[in-house]
């Protein structure tokens, strides 16, 4: 097997909401969960999905062809990136690995953290937890911070909007936080699925067991997949939902906020 390279959907430059300062933003395809809300339906595919648009334009019929994901290797990622280096340095930035679900390519993803680390680049992996704990153990010396996404703490529910059980989730949250690396918890705002009292209380509750966690992010649901869900011809069970109130956004970052030190909306 080659482990040298793996499956990327994007690579988003010049980033500031996946870590500190400004960042490079690898987004590694496919991801073994399913969330209802997912804002990158096209991440969730393991392997390159080619879509067929057809668009009309003065009465003529034209057919768009669009691959999603491409096959890289590590010295390809890292070259792409290789420029922006000394913007990492200025501003405390660094390179962030999201998805889909990094985890889901672990020898890939191991290999792109140690080209990073060779290069003494601050790294951070936005995940879902939901991957072997081996998996994790053997990424750790070279992460600087997780993004740890909580979602729903009943685990029927979690199964319900997800498609898998949180138990593993739990459990590696509580393996990271024991290992000492930096943890941001972020919390995606759902109407009516996630942002339920019973909810909230249970996530704050799994939070006060972990009190170096120092920061929460919230995530509020907003409408710009709606796009993506039509370009790429996927069923898309929230496309007639509101943009995230961003009062009731600011009352729950009011609530998380009595018990953790710094919460965000947004990221
Ligand atoms: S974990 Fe993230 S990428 Fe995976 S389905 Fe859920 S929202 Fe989408």
């Amino acid at each position: 097997m080659n482990y040298n390279s793996g499956f990327i959907f994007d690579i988003r430059h010049f980033s500031i909401h996946d870590g500190p300062g400004i960042r490079s933003t690898i987004f590694m395809k496919g991801c073994p969960l399913s969330c209802i809300w997912c804002h990158n339906p096209e991440s969730i595919g393991f392997h390159p999905e080619t879509y067929v648009r057809t668009n009309r334009l003065n009465g003529k019929i034209f057919h768009i062809t669009e691959t999603v994901g491409k096959k890289m290797s590590v010295e390809q990622v890292m070259n792409e990136i290789e420029n922006e280096i000394i913007f990492y340095d200025e501003s405390k930035g660094g390179v962030s690995f999201s998805g889909g679900e990094p985890l889901s390519q672990p020898n890939f993803l191991k290999a792109l953290l140690k080209a990073c680390h060779q290069k003494e680049l601050h790294t951070a992996i936005d995940t879902s937890g939901y991957a072997s704990t081996s998996v994790i153990q053997n990424i750790l010396p070279y992460v600087h911070l997780f993004l740890f996404d909580l979602k729903l703490a009943n685990d029927s529910e979690h199964q319900k909007y997800t498609g898998v059980s949180n138990q593993l989730i739990l459990k590696n949250l509580e393996f990271i936080y024991h290992s000492g690396k930096p943890i941001i918890i972020r919390i995606p705002l759902i109407q009516h699925i996630t942002d339920t009292d019973e909810n909230l209380r249970k996530i704050r509750a799994i939070l006060q067991l972990y009190p170096h966690i120092k920061r929460v992010d919230l995530l509020p649901f907003h409408t710009i997949a709606k796009s993506k869900y039509e370009r790429f011809g996927k069923n898309y069970p929230l496309y007639h939902a509101d943009p995230y109130d961003s009062q009731k956004a600011k009352d729950i970052a009011a609530f998380f906020s009595e018990t953790v030190e710094t919460v965000s909306i947004g990221g």
